[in-house]
């Protein structure tokens, strides 16, 4: 360990900075956020930076001397010379100041490591100076795992403290706060709902013994394929998990960024198999809420969006269960995007439609084709593959064109993407000839011209035959 950290409280102390740019604006912000009195010295002060800081700083515009420096418990040396800034940490180590020489450690009493701020938690990352990129690198793998409303969780623990520590044994007290911080309070808590949070912990206060302990259910949308395009929060939840129940459409390298110790459950259809059914799934998550743990439902794009998650929310809720939903990117808005096909445009489509070619028990669903053909703008058609000709034959009966543009993007956003390109009096001969065997998404509208895609016109000629 080349530099050692510890935590200095600001609140009212004088903090002076000398340096006119950006840089000094930077460690003010910082020195700021930590309650201090901020003094910028010198003559050769920026624009901005006094713009900025009018109202929240003092300046004092001698040339820096020991009196500037009186008060100092720290001072940062911004944008001076090697031999300034000797002089002007001379300076303020004389006043008994703590000095750092921005970007020069070897200078500095102390350096400003890179920082995780959640209210009364802190992290501070340092390489001691090695590289301050990795650090920031560090940081912004921390950022994305830790709660946004961390601060309010640990302001609501802090408001909590004594009256635990008056109601329990200190030797229960850690069990306790364990099962506040891994349950529902501290859920209650990080998704905003704080009034409800107090009463459950009022309540597990005056009866610290006799509380079950239960758990909760996340149900988190993973997005259509490619792991960057997990939201914070679903990447959070799934590393808090307990259990996880996931699909056929969650890849492999999603799951890779659980907890290793968590319980992988795999609930979709396998390759020829039976999936497993729609109630035992629901059954399995409210047993494992009651057994007190972290349970994370896992689906692939939008749960919400043709994903069965409003059942499944019913079911754990009307059991008793605590839950919460978090979105996920869609098949549609991931795909279209990996392909370059906008879903709306100005010139050429002002509306989007999602529907399902699928139905309960695989009949048909039950949609009013004259209506979808009459809109004229985009449709995307969810597990649309095998029953392209209908749905094709379906649109052009009711009016819509067969020469409209239609695209079928098979394991959008993932390495096998595949994008085909054609009209829509050819998309079943498209997705034969194309050989999609995969999840794909039918996109039919003028706008699934502009996808970047193979054209049908490019398929062999032998393979139009074929198809
Ligand atoms: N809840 C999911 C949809 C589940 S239905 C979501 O919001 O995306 C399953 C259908 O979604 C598939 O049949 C396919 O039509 C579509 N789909 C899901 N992932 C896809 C992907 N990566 N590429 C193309 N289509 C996908």
């Amino acid at each position: 360990m080349k530099s050692f950290p510890a935590f200095f409280d600001l609140a009212g102390k004088t903090v002076v900075i000398t340096g006119a740019g950006e840089v000094a604006s930077r460690k003010a912000r910082l020195a700021h956020a930590a309650g201090a009195r901020i003094v910028f010295a010198g003559s050769a002060l920026n624009e901005d930076l006094v713009e900025e800081w009018r109202d929240l700083a003092e300046f004092d515009a001698r040339s820096p001397s020991p009196e500037v420096f009186a008060d100092a418990q720290f001072a940062f040396v911004a944008s001076a010379s090697d031999e300034e800034a000797a002089r002007l940490s001379d300076l303020a180590r004389a006043a008994g100041a703590l000095v750092n020489v921005v970007d020069r450690p070897a200078l500095s009493d102390f350096i400003t490591p890179s920082i995780v701020d959640r209210g009364d938690v802190v992290v501070a990352i340092s390489t001691g100076g090695a590289a301050p990129v990795l650090g920031r690198r560090l940081r912004e793998k921390i950022e994305a795992l830790l709660p946004h409303r961390l601060s309010a969780l640990s302001a609501f623990a802090r408001s909590f403290r004594d009256a635990v520590a008056a109601r329990l044994a200190a030797e229960d007290r850690r069990a306790f706060w364990e099962s506040v911080f891994d349950g529902p309070i501290a859920a209650r808590v990080l998704a905003g709902d704080e009034t409800s949070a107090r009463e459950a912990m009022i309540d597990a206060i005056n009866r610290p013994h006799t509380a079950p302990k239960t758990g909760v259910v996340h149900i988190v949308g993973a997005g259509p394929g490619d792991p960057e395009l997990l939201t914070l929060k679903a990447l959070r939840l799934l590393q808090s998990a307990d259990v996880i129940l996931y699909d056929r459409l969650v890849g492999d390298e999603i799951l890779a960024l659980a907890r290793r110790d968590a319980l992988r459950l795999y609930v979709g259809k396998a390759k020829s198999a039976h999936a497993v059914p729609q109630e035992e799934i629901e059954k399995r998550l409210i047993e494992h809420a009651r057994a007190g743990k972290i349970v994370v439902r896992l689906k692939g794009g939008d749960p919400f969006i043709f994903g069965r998650g409003g059942e499944e929310l019913d079911a754990v809720k009307e059991a008793g269960i605590e839950a919460y939903v978090t979105p996920g990117v869609t098949a549609a808005t991931g795909c279209a995007a990996s392909a370059g096909l906008p879903l709306t445009h100005r010139e050429i489509s002002q509306a989007v439609t999602f529907v399902t070619g699928h139905a309960k028990d695989d009949g048909e669903p039950d949609l009013d084709w004259a209506a979808l053909a009459r809109l004229g703008h985009t449709l995307v058609v969810y597990m649309g593959v095998g029953k392209a000709d209908r749905i094709a034959r379906n649109l052009i009966e009711n009016g819509r064109s067969g020469a409209t543009p239609v695209a079928v993007i098979e394991k959008g956003t993932t390495a096998d993407e595949k994008v085909l390109k054609g009209r829509l009096a050819d998309l079943g001969f498209l997705i034969r000839a194309g050989g999609v065997a995969g999840p794909a998404l039918l996109v039919i509208g003028e706008v699934a011209a502009k996808a970047n895609g193979q054209a049908l016109s490019h398929l062999a000629a032998s393979e139009r035959r074929a198809a």
